[in-house]
């Protein structure tokens, strides 16, 4: 196994001071798959006090000393290094109530989750892989190092990490840790929203996520329980072939990769099944349901604790993604000037995921409907025709200039006179926009 010159050159380090030291969990497990591993962390008999001694003219950050973890950085690289440990009791299925330091690296490994992270390497000593990890990546499985009950017990994050591996890997969890998992779920309870919602990125975010998200709903509606509405709730409706939550893991599979994309997608259509009627042809519609959708998500993004920017750029997203302006300039700069042109952008860009996820027969039209909203985009952008309160030709000063004050007429002015230059009715034109504030004052007194 080939591993970078810092890496060995923090082993040997560690060894000439006459302890053992190995490059340990996802490294080790990606390396194995042919896969660049992002970061290397590296596990050591030596205690911390001795990392930092035998690795004193490197850089040091003192970290997660108490847990025995020593960052160092080498050649420009973050070293995580942490001492062999097994895990004291855990009493609320999230962390031990102590870690004890030990001397060797089989103890070390036994404590970790899955028999795939669980395996170590040196060049002296090769690899060490004592349960089955090599096995376990030519199967492509997901298994626990251990009893998996036992395991989830301790801490229930892990169930969560076994979705994101095999979201990620494309792994199958083994059937008896699978089992383990779902008899567990519920302890999830007690896990920190924002542990919770760092999982769900990762699973939403992997490369097999869309299997996942089928074949694992159980778990997941522990976490999200207002996915299992959408499950199976059927939309009798031509644009679409498949059920409510078919389509939003099909959603998510199309669209860009990152958070906002990803958590957009899988909410989008949250609120659908709340806002189900069929007409007499007994067609279903889901009238007011971006609108649902989007408060549903707000309040499960608060509840994951997400931050605000996401929270707003989702929320404008879902709320949004149904809208079908007219294609045409004047459609097209009305919606811009609502919602901004970046945010125009990463809709369409859902809207083009949710179109690949309806009924395929009318896939090419919606297509082109879309290309054009993105092409008129950029004609207004090198027209300099794409308009917003930013872009437009008179501010509040002037307004203020010609006795208008009070703020939030302010504002309704800027919006009117902005409603005016979207239209095509005025100019975008300093003295023109004057003239018609100067109307406007004078008949709304
Ligand atoms: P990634 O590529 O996503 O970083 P990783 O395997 O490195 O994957 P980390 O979350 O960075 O995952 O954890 C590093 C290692 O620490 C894991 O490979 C595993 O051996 C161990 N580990 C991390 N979290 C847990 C946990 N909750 N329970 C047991 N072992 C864990
Ligand atoms: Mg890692």
């Amino acid at each position: 196994m080939e591993i970078p010159e810092s890496v060995k050159k923090i082993i040997r380090t560690l060894e000439s001071s006459g302890c053992s030291a190995y490059a340990v969990g996802g490294c080790v497990r990606d390396k194995m798959m042919g896969i660049e591993p992002h970061d290397w962390d590296l596990c050591t008999s030596a205690l911390p006090e001795q990392v930092l001694s035998a690795l004193g003219s490197h850089n040091v950050i003192e970290s997660g000393l108490k847990h025995g973890t020593v960052t160092v950085k080498v050649d420009g690289q973050l070293y995580e290094i942490t001492t062999f440990r097994t895990d004291g009791e855990y009493l609320d299925n999230r962390r031990p109530e102590s870690v004890t330091f030990v001397t060797s690296v089989e103890d070390d490994l036994s404590r970790r989750d899955f028999t795939i992270n669980a395996m170590a390497y040196n060049p002296k000593d090769g690899l060490i892989d004592l349960f089955g990890g090599m096995d376990d990546i030519s199967s492509k499985t997901i298994r626990c190092v251990g009893d998996a009950e036992k395991r989830f017990e301790e801490d229930a994050l892990r169930i969560l990490r076994a979705l994101r591996f095999s979201s990620r890997l494309g792994f199958e969890i083994e059937p008896g840790t699978l089992e383990a998992a779902k008899k567990k779920a519920y302890l999830l309870k007690n896990i920190s929203a924002e542990r919770i919602a760092s999982e769900l990125l990762m699973i939403l975010d992997g490369e097999y996520a869309p299997r996942v998200l089928i074949d694992q709903t159980e778990i997941l509606s522990v976490i999200l329980p207002e996915i299992k509405a959408m499950i199976g709730f059927l939309q009798y409706n031509p644009h679409h072939i498949y059920d409510v939550w078919q389509h939003t893991v099909k959603v998510v599979e199309y669209s860009p990769h990152g958070k906002v994309y990803r958590l957009a997608a899988l909410m989008h259509d949250i609120g659908k099944p709340d806002c189900f009627t069929r007409d007499e042809k007994g067609i279903g519609h889901f009238h007011g349901h971006p609108e649902l959708s989007a408060e549903m998500a707000v309040k499960i993004m608060k509840r994951l604790k997400l931050d605000n920017n996401t929270i707003s750029e989702v929320r404008e997203i879902i709320l949004y993604h149904d809208r079908r302006p007219p294609a045409d300039k004047k459609g097209v700069r009305k919606f811009i000037s609502g919602v901004g042109k970046d945010r125009y952008l990463s809709i369409l860009r859902l809207k083009r995921a949710d179109a690949k996820a309806q009924n395929p027969a009318m896939l090419e039209d919606k297509l082109h409907y879309i290309d054009e909203l993105e092409r008129i985009c950029e004609e207004l952008t090198e027209n300099g025709e794409e308009f917003s309160l930013r872009t437009l030709k008179i501010n509040g000063k002037d307004l203020i200039s010609i006795g208008i004050s009070e703020g939030r007429q302010i504002g309704t002015v800027l919006h009117y006179l902005l409603d005016l230059v979207v239209e095509g009715t005025v100019e975008n034109d300093h003295e023109v926009l004057m003239q018609e504030a100067k109307k406007y004052a004078a008949t709304h007194n």
